[in-house]
């Protein structure tokens, strides 16, 4: 897409810090990182996020992940690590191209956690919320 930022590091009219990539994506440092070696990982193709990705590209997505930490507990040793997606404007998704986070986490290493608090309301509400999603 012309005018989308992700789109042009692929094209690579935007430097990035590329970590991996492979037919169908794409990885690299994310430019305000949360620890070291946040990266991201997108499809080469643009999708706007979860909602928009084909199965069969997700999948690809979720290789290229395994891959990329594989790389790093091998190579860092790293063995804490987030992986964040969001989707939509209201669950924290800033650039509209689909993206997944890999944070990697240390021991005392000073950041919050980065998961909402629990809504105990909903715990209640469990039976309702099965019924909602089951085909007629
Ligand atoms: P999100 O808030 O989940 O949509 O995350 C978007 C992420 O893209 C943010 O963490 C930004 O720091 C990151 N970002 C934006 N522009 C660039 C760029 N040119 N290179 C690397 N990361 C970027
Ligand atoms: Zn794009």
């Amino acid at each position: 897409m012309e005018n989308c930022i992700f789109c042009k590091i692929i094209r690579g009219e935007i430097p990035s810090w590329k970590v991996y990539e492979d037919e169908h994506t794409y990885a690299f440092f994310d430019i305000n990182p949360k620890s070291e070696y946040h990266t991201l990982v997108i499809p080469k193709k643009h999708y706007v996020n979860m909602f928009d990705i084909p199965e069969h590209e997700a999948v690809n997505i979720m290789k290229a992940i395994t891959k990329i930490i594989t790389i790093y507990k091998e190579a860092i040793g790293l063995i804490n690590v987030q992986v964040v997606n969001n989707n939509g404007e209201h669950a924290q998704q800033d650039v509209f191209h689909l993206h997944y986070h890999i944070v990697p986490r240390h021991k005392s290493d000073g950041q919050n956690i980065i998961w909402p608090k629990t809504k105990n309301s909903v715990k209640e509400k469990f039976d309702e919320l099965l019924a909602a999603i089951k085909p007629n």
